[in-house]
């Protein structure tokens, strides 16, 4: 696209759906060609092309990278194998001393993740509500090196101010990462809150179409980019070709699916808000909701994901899975097709149940990802369930 950029700085949306597009210049091919080779020739001795080896670089996973580093406005990105791959490449970069402050309703994986590479003495970590200002003060002043953030959170759609707690962690000497999985960039750009990292599972928006497993990082800084660019090569934590290139073909609709998926996110949440057999709903578009502020500040939509919690515990959640139509029931987000997950038996089993219980994950907790599908279809579906329960 480079000889077509008329423009210093193009939109968002432009970058996601045009990245590449056309920049072949072999056979002039409209969409990016795919790189399988592992290797790649050297021109002569002592003379390497752009590329040498599939793990150090490939250019399909280039490309991809750079689309998402602009969308997200940092300096780069390195693409790798999933989205907890991403995370720990970061972590990679830590040391025993460093201590790793992260949110106590994160995403399941990443408290895994983060528990058995502390049990492993690679650093420390400490888990607080950032919602909660005095906590999260008292957990700063021990003097944490990175700051984890997900807003909104998963699954119980927290929502937390990136700015503020960004201004905080840098007077406090920390640096932040925010996990923008559940909102991808079309809706939230965490670098341009202050953030200084921002990574993805891009298997979830970015991707789109639940067929691939993959990861980014993106930072603000150069030299933050290029030390976790040679951290990947170091241990391998790549992408592979195909993947980025089903990605970046995902990524192409982004935007619009975003949009598409957010209005029926809405309605859904009205329309479960207004059920007698709903005890809550957790939606950040809801004016209900306790972050709705925060999220209309710093989001440009609500997005697609939101759980809610059954009256009849348990039973009713048996109840309303064994009814509900058009939401599968799988783990996973961020797809056209739209998913119904119990994150206490599913996404957060890990945790356990006392992590959970801190967490406020309660056992009737279902969390939806919507999709695609035709708006009254999708709540024809969720009658079915939530009239069994
Ligand atoms: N972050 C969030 C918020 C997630 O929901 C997930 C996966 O569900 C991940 C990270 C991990 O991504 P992956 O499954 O690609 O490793």
């Amino acid at each position: 696209m480079a000889e077509k950029s008329f423009k210093s700085e193009l939109a968002c949306e432009t970058i996601a759906a045009t990245h590449g597009v056309a920049s072949d210049t072999a056979f002039g091919a409209v969409v990016p060609p795919l790189y399988l080779s592992s290797t790649f020739t050297f021109e002569a001795f002592d003379q390497p092309r752009t590329y040498d080896y599939g793990r150090s670089g490939n250019p399909g996973r280039d490309m991809l990278a750079e689309a998402l580093a602009k969308l997200e406005g940092g300096a780069g990105a390195v693409v790798t194998s999933s989205g907890m791959a991403a995370l720990d490449l970061l972590l990679g970069l830590l040391g025993p001393d460093d201590l790793v402050l992260a949110p106590h309703d994160c995403y399941g994986g990443t408290y895994r993740l983060l528990m058995a590479r502390a049990g492993r003495r690679q650093f420390r970590v400490a888990f607080v509500d950032q919602s909660d200002g005095p906590a999260l003060a008292t957990a700063l002043a021990d003097e944490p090196s990175l700051v984890l953030v997900e807003t909104p959170s998963n699954p119980l759609m927290r929502v937390v101010d990136i700015a503020a707690i960004s201004a905080l962690a840098k007077a406090a000497g920390a640096l932040v990462a925010v996990d923008n999985t559940f909102l991808s960039p079309a809706l939230q750009r965490p670098l341009l809150l202050g953030a200084d990292y921002v990574f993805h599972s891009t298997t979830k928006y970015l991707n789109g179409h639940s067929d691939v497993i993959g990861g980014a990082i993106i930072a603000t800084h150069p030299a933050r980019v290029n030390v976790l660019r040679r951290w990947s090569n170091v241990v391998g934590t790549i992408g592979a070709p195909f993947d980025a290139w089903l990605t970046l073909r995902g990524l192409r609709t982004l935007f619009p699916r975003v949009e598409r998926q957010q209005q029926n996110a809405m309605a859904i949440a009205e329309h479960l808000e207004r059920h007698t057999a709903v005890l809550r709903v957790h939606y950040p578009g809801l004016s209900s909701h306790p972050g709705h502020e925060v999220a209309h500040r710093q989001q440009r939509g609500f997005g697609a994901m939101l759980s809610f919690e059954l009256a009849g515990g348990v039973p009713a959640v048996q109840r309303f899975l064994a009814n509900v139509r058009m939401f599968t029931l799988a783990e996973s987000l961020g797809g056209v097709e739209s998913l119904v997950s119990h994150p206490a038996t599913m996404t957060h089993a890990d945790m356990g149940e006392e992590a959970r219980r801190v967490a406020g994950i309660d056992n009737g907790l279902l969390r939806l990802s919507v999709g695609l599908e035709n708006q009254d279809d999708l709540i024809a579906g969720l009658e079915r369930g939530l009239a069994a329960c």
